[in-house]
């Protein structure tokens, strides 16, 4: 049995000690004599796993204990109809960053509810660099900031976390899409006031989706906010209001251990993304075949496009490269190109593999 090396933006690599667990406990859990897959949500074995989970996640997160940890479903995606349905109770107008494809989903989507207060856009610079604080003019009756912390397709990445501070010295609640950087190092909950994430890049498989919450946001809800909605709903019911996907909830415990014991923390985590992504935009830079356009402070570490010279050895490239062992590297069909995705469970040898196969074929072929 070989693993290839994943680059794919999500449903993306999971590590292999975690697979390896998995299968382990596939047919028999911990001598329980059933599949996790087949557990009652509301089963002690199960609630132990899901708590572990919860604590696990606290922990590495370092998250405040006035936050309230969700564990959902409907993707990132519902999480933009979701919430403004949970802030829009008071009224306001949401505020957003566009910074790209994403950041415009969540903006359409508070559209159809309340209106949206574009504060700041990268359209100007053709989605390349983000706005810098002084350039975020948010509307007067701003009820939250949202922002995207990392833009998947275009590989851009905010360098610092935006303040919601309106010309009165208010503040209003910062709402962050993580979908595809949460995890990728420390982080300070206390600046935020919900964030969230679908599973399938850094957490666990696709199915799950992460949100924290401050504890004071769980009473704004919008009285038309439908039950499967609403925040507080969901974290009075532990969020097993419903049956919750237990297997990936299951999966993403399995990530948070290996994060703890094999990793060693977040801290070691980051260090370790510094160098994958630093590697390959070395690579980039110094080739005559490779580019990308990203402004340097704000290159993805997560997400790396890049276009080769000459397009029509594009086919080459994504042919020669899997017969190499390194899946996934197309780019979005919106933006072509390649583009690899460096998530934490894609270990360093992925990218030194890649290096390499990228220098060979320019030799070749440039
Ligand atoms: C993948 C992604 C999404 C969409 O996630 P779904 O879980 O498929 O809805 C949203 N935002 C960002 C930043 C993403 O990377």
């Amino acid at each position: 049995m070989t693993r290839h090396f994943n680059f794919c933006a999500g449903p993306a690599a999971l590590p292999t000690a975690v697979l390896e667990r998995a299968r382990d406990d596939l047919l028999d859990y911990q001598g329980r004599g059933l599949s996790v897959m087949e557990m009652s949500h509301r089963s002690p074995e199960f609630v132990a796993i899901a708590e572990q989970a919860e604590a696990d996640l606290r922990e590495l997160l370092a998250v405040p204990d006035n936050y309230r940890v969700l564990f959902l479903q409907g993707g990132a995606s519902m999480q933009f109809a979701m919430l403004p349905y949970n802030l829009l109770g008071p009224g306001g107008t949401p505020n957003y960053l566009y910074t790209g494809i994403w950041g415009k989903k969540a903006i359409a989507e508070a559209r159809h509810l309340a209106g949206a207060h574009v504060a700041a856009s990268s359209e100007a610079n053709g989605l390349v660099a983000v706005p810098r604080q002084a350039d975020i003019a948010l509307s007067s009756d701003a009820a939250y900031l949202h922002y995207t912390a990392n833009e998947t397709i275009g590989g851009l990445e905010f360098d610092y976390v935006p303040e919601g501070r309106l010309a009165d010295g208010t503040e209003v609640p910062v709402v962050c899409d993580m979908s595809s950087s949460i995890l990728s190092g420390p982080l300070d909950v206390s600046r935020f006031g919900v964030i969230y994430a679908g599973a399938q890049k850094n957490i666990g498989p696709a199915g799950l989706t992460l949100a924290i919450v401050r504890d004071d946001l769980l009473e704004r809800a919008r009285p038309d906010t439908p039950t499967m909605f609403n925040y507080k709903v969901m974290a009075e019911n532990r969020s097993m209001y419903n049956t919750p996907p237990t297997y990936s909830w299951y999966l993403a415990g399995l990530v948070f251990q290996w994060l703890k014991h094999e990793v060693g923390g977040l801290k070691a985590m980051n260090a370790l993304n510094d160098r994958k992504a630093a590697k390959l935009y070395a690579a980039i830079d110094q080739s005559e075949m490779y580019s990308n356009p990203i402004a340097l402070a704000n290159r993805s570490r997560m997400n790396v496009p890049f276009v080769l010279a000459d397009d029509r050895l594009d086919k080459a490239f994504l042919a020669e490269s899997e017969e190499a062992g390194l899946l996934n590297l197309k780019g979005h069909r919106s933006v072509g190109g390649m583009r690899a995705s460096l998530y934490n469970a894609v270990p360093e040898a992925g990218v030194d593999a890649l290096v390499a196969f990228m220098a060979d074929f320019e030799r070749r072929r440039g």
